[in-house]
């Protein structure tokens, strides 16, 4: 038997959530460094992006969901297909989190016990103000007793947007062929510290 993990060249990234968390705004942001203060409902939108690492060509999907609980099929459908997960919910919504852990729930019990890829994302940190999420309760929950990732995120200021796609694709077995550069940079910043510099690099740095 080989324990050798390859390393895929396609992978599907899903982000699943409560409506008006920014899924859409996360995504947005990550693909076009933009920022749309309007709300438009999504119902579902698949974004495929190709990237060249090392001569090696890479297929990333980043599928947006619409947080709506009326199409429970169609959510069973993504979680199936996908590779790894964020779970969006907004640091001044805690309803929002009580709908990440059910859909944590869902993923276990839809991919079985595999290890899944689930990077929680704590979205609207610009809100401080209006903040009713702990962040420090959420990222004990999420690191110690789920085991999974926990970053705490801005689609509107920029602020660790890159990180979260970036965790969601080493999670997901791409790690070795990230540039040393960017190892580095992830190395310098600690994962448990809400604050991050706002990185101004393109995204298409994020994987040359
Ligand atoms: P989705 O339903 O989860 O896709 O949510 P959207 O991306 O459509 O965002 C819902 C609303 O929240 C929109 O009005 C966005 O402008 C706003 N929004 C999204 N991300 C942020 C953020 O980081 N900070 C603030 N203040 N508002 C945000
Ligand atoms: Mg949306």
């Amino acid at each position: 038997m080989s324990l050798e993990v390859k390393e895929k060249t396609q992978v599907r990234v899903v982000f699943l959530g409560a409506a008006g968390v920014g899924k859409t705004a996360l995504i947005r942001r990550f693909l076009q460094d933009t920022f749309e203060p309007k709300h438009r409902r999504t119902v579902e939108e698949l974004h495929i992006k190709e990237y060249d690492i090392g001569g090696v060509k890479v297929t990333v999907e980043i599928l947006d969901t619409s947080g709506s609980y009326s199409f429970p099929a169609m959510r069973k459908l993504s979680i199936q297909n996908s590779d790894a997960f964020a779970l969006v919910y907004a640091v001044d919504d805690p309803e929002s989190l009580e709908a990440v852990k059910s859909l944590r729930d869902e993923i276990l019990e839809i991919k079985g016990d595999k290890y899944t890829p689930i990077v929680v994302v704590g979205n609207k940190v610009d809100r401080e103000e209006e903040r009713q999420v702990s962040g420090e309760d959420v990222l004990t929950t999420v690191e110690l007793d789920w085991n999974n990732s926990y970053l705490e995120a801005s689609a509107k200021e920029n602020s660790n947007v890159v990180e979260v796609f970036k965790e969601l694709l080493q999670q997901a077995n791409l790690p070795s062929r990230l540039s040393p550069a960017l190892r580095r940079r992830r190395e310098t910043f600690p994962k448990d510290t809400n604050f991050r510099p706002p990185m101004n690099k393109t995204n298409s740095c994020l994987l040359s």
